[in-house]
């Protein structure tokens, strides 16, 4: 589902340098990335979604070159393909939580807002226990319930591919388990793929697989 090639980044600025040779993902499995702070897991991440574009090589995700694509194109591949749980939620502070998790369905024509999505978007917030706080604005949120809101925008528009990007990070051990099975759920439902960067190592027994990004640099497998 996720297969990348040669690939080298680099950033404009900065000594950080990213080279993978060969690293696959298959449908609907269920893996961790794992490592040291500064690693380049977000990094990863971020190529993947196509937010950012290697300088050689290529990602594909399902059928599409995703670094082939043209700006608009990767931007509409991203908003109906990939749900990404940022690391720091990106959630826009002048919206209220419902706006924000329907905010993919209003800056692309490639998804439809209706009444359909509506509901679901309402039922996902209720499973995810921020239904009653649909019409609060998403600054007024503890740090647990904003990443619910992110991770209800992420799974929304039913994507293929979850990019969660510590979305467990900072909850306490409960509502670590609860968010992880909502995950889990979502990708069942909908045969999804999911990558989870994560730091919790009492969660790796439940993926399919784990990739440590560290010793994985030397050659990703
Ligand atoms: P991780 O998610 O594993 O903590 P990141 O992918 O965020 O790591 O970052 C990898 C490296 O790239 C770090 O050294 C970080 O400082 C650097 N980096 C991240 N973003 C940028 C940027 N926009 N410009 C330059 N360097 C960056
Ligand atoms: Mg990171």
């Amino acid at each position: 589902m996720i297969h990348i090639q040669q690939l080298q980044f680099q950033y404009p600025t900065g000594e950080f340098r990213l080279s993978i040779d060969e690293f696959s993902i298959t449908k609907g499995s269920k893996v961790a990335v794992i490592g040291p702070s500064g690693s380049g897991k977000t990094t990863l991440l971020n190529l993947i979604a196509g937010i950012m574009t290697p300088l050689k090589g290529t990602v594909s995700v399902g059928d599409t070159q995703v670094s082939g694509l043209d700006d608009r194109e990767r931007r509409d591949f991203r908003i109906t393909n990939i749900g990404f749980v940022f690391q720091d939620f990106e959630l826009l502070d002048y919206l209220n939580v419902l706006d924000n998790v329907l905010h993919p369905f209003r800056i692309t024509g490639a998804l439809s807002l209706d009444g359909e999505a509506r509901a679901r978007a309402t039922n996902l917030a209720q499973e995810m226990g921020i239904g009653d706080k649909l019409k609060r604005n998403s600054n007024d949120l503890s740090h647990g319930e904003k990443q619910r809101v992110a991770i209800c925008r992420a799974l929304l528009p039913q994507p293929k591919i979850i990019l969660a990007d510590e979305a467990t990070g900072n909850l306490d051990p409960d509502n670590k388990g609860l968010i992880l099975d909502l995950l889990f759920q979502s990708v069942e439902d909908h045969g999804a793929t999911l990558l989870a960067v994560t730091h919790d190592y009492e969660l790796l027994r439940r993926f399919d697989r784990v990739v440590d990004f560290k010793q994985s640099q030397e050659g990703m497998n």
